[in-house]
């Protein structure tokens, strides 16, 4: 596996990769992987030739600054895990690197920011799609591998693809879970052992939200009620949001359930650590 550190260095090897007819898949990332970044990387380089990491945390998409200062940074151990999944190059800029200069335009993204990650982290979505179509366009993939527990991030980049016609196939891989549902996180490693024994809780409440609505007989506003009175019991957790979304639109379902595939979201703080999980509830 190649490190590659600077933007010249990732095009020239863009170049040489297309030349030769190979097949480009990318995964981005902000590092200190774990089981569920390794296992976006193995469904690449199953279904591409080459695979490209990027592990670049994004100074831009943190509206929090000791959020970006705190973010576990792991290089060397990174690198050791990604070579033997699969992975071809890892890409490993500078942030002067990504940003030579302070960037200008600005991306919206209308009703689809305007809920969830994108009401409470004000800017973060502007910061996603500056430098998901910087890596794009530096990488030239044929598939981006994105994970679905980012459920936001997924339709904005899906949006994104749309509007800039990048030419790729966005690929929306399942979220990977602990053996006790925690949805595995590289923030996950900052919580203290108390706090880590009470985080599964999220996704308990996340499952009892989606039996409640595939049940049929509990509006949206009741079962995000239910949440918030689940969450209210467990010591330290403070819920930032629980949301019923339509999957597609991800505007919030709130009087009625008609049965289309829907999300339920979540962002809490647990001993200082914000967390995010979802449930996709298929449509019937
Ligand atoms: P991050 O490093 O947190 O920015 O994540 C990089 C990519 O890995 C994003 O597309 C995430 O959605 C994805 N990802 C992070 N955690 C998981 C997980 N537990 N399961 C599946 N994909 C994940």
């Amino acid at each position: 596996m190649e490190i590659l550190t600077t933007a010249a260095a990732l095009q020239a090897h863009t170049e040489n990769w297309r030349r030769a007819g190979q097949h480009i898949g990318l995964v981005p990332t902000m590092g200190a992987l774990h089981e569920g970044h390794l296992q976006l990387v193995r469904a690449a380089a199953t279904e591409c030739d080459v695979v490209v990491a990027s592990i670049f945390v994004n100074p831009t998409q943190f509206n929090n600054p000791d959020d970006f200062r705190l973010y576990p940074r792991l290089p060397e151990a990174d690198a050791a895990l990604l070579a033997p999944a699969g992975c071809t190059a890892l890409f490993l800029p500078s942030v002067s690197e990504m940003y030579p200069r302070p960037t200008v335009v600005q991306f919206g993204f209308g009703a689809l920011e305007r809920v969830m990650e994108g009401e409470h982290r004000p800017g973060h979505f502007n910061g996603v799609a500056t430098v998901v179509s910087k890596l794009f366009h530096l990488s030239r993939p044929h598939r981006a591998y994105f994970g679905q527990k980012d459920f936001q991030q997924v339709a904005i980049v899906r949006q994104l693809i749309s509007d800039l016609t990048f030419d790729l196939e966005l690929v929306a891989f399942p979220t990977v879970r602990e053996p006790d549902g925690l949805a595995m996180s590289s923030r996950n490693r900052r919580l203290s052992p108390e706090a880590r024994a009470l985080a599964p809780r999220l996704y308990q409440s996340l499952q009892a939200a989606a039996e409640l609505l595939r049940g049929g007989h509990t509006a949206p506003a009741a079962v995000q009620a239910a949440v918030r009175e689940q969450l209210a019991a467990v010591p330290g957790l403070e819920l930032e949001y629980i949301t019923v979304a339509d999957a597609h639109t991800l505007q919030p379902l709130t009087d009625t359930y008609a049965g289309c595939p829907a999300v339920v979201c979540l962002a809490a703080h647990l001993g200082g650590v914000r967390l995010i999980d979802n449930v996709v509830v298929e449509g019937k």
